[in-house]
């Protein structure tokens, strides 16, 4: 099966998930958006309100600014696919719990492996802390992309601060700028090939012999 209709098959039967407490306060799940066949994939927490109203991920003023910042990189919400670790909105916005994101993460390594993203974005603390598997915050490591294993592909990991974060602090939006204007630039460096291994020294130096003629 295309990996886009699998994609598309996958969300309908996530639509009436269980596996978690939110599932009772949920108005519906909230899966995610773009395009199937994106090279970079940006993961947040969990939906908010609207999201959670609206059926889609990054619609409200977090959303907005995304959204800005896709555009100051030539790139719109179409180009790229969004989801979050959590599909389904936590009471009251409150932060998601570990057995929740225990119960939710698979959903997100299934989009993973089905999108084949170059480069997955991570914003904020828990899409970072869960795709890198360590415990370092995203004040530590925004800006640090670091190759990992995902779904048992390569990926680029790229944390970048929450977009909600720095909605209500100018330092940290000047840093996420920052940060945001390098991903065409690893995008450009994700899809280089892999150059060659260049031959041992001796081995070149035989094969330079061969050219003149000594052998
Ligand atoms: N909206 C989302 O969909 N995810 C977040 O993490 C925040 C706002």
């Amino acid at each position: 099966m295309e990996h886009v209709d699998e994609l598309a098959r996958y969300a309908e039967s996530v639509a009436g998930c269980t596996r978690c407490r939110l599932a009772q306060g949920r108005t519906q799940v909230v899966f995610g958006m773009g395009n199937p066949h994106a090279d970079v994939m940006f993961v947040g927490e969990a939906p908010g309100f609207h999201e959670d109203k609206q059926g889609l991920p990054f619609v409200g003023q977090a959303g907005k600014l995304l959204e800005k910042l896709l555009v100051g990189i030539g790139m719109t919400r179409s180009d790229v696919y969004i989801a979050n670790v959590l599909k389904c909105r936590p009471p009251g916005n409150r932060d998601p719990q570990p057995d929740e994101i225990e119960a939710c993460e698979s959903h997100l390594f299934k989009q993973i492996e089905l999108i084949e993203p170059t480069i997955v974005a991570t914003l904020g603390n828990f899409a970072t802390k869960l795709l890198s598997g360590r415990p370092l915050g995203i004040t530590r490591v925004h800006g640090q992309e670091q190759e990992t294993t995902i779904g048992g592909r390569k990926v680029l990991l790229y944390p970048l601060y929450h977009p909600a974060a720095a909605l209500y602090t100018p330092a940290m939006l000047r840093v996420l700028e920052s940060d945001f204007a390098r991903l065409p630039e690893l995008l450009g460096r994700a899809a280089e090939p892999v150059p060659e291994p260049s031959p041992e020294p001796a081995l070149a130096l035989v094969a330079g012999a061969e050219q003149l003629g000594l052998f």
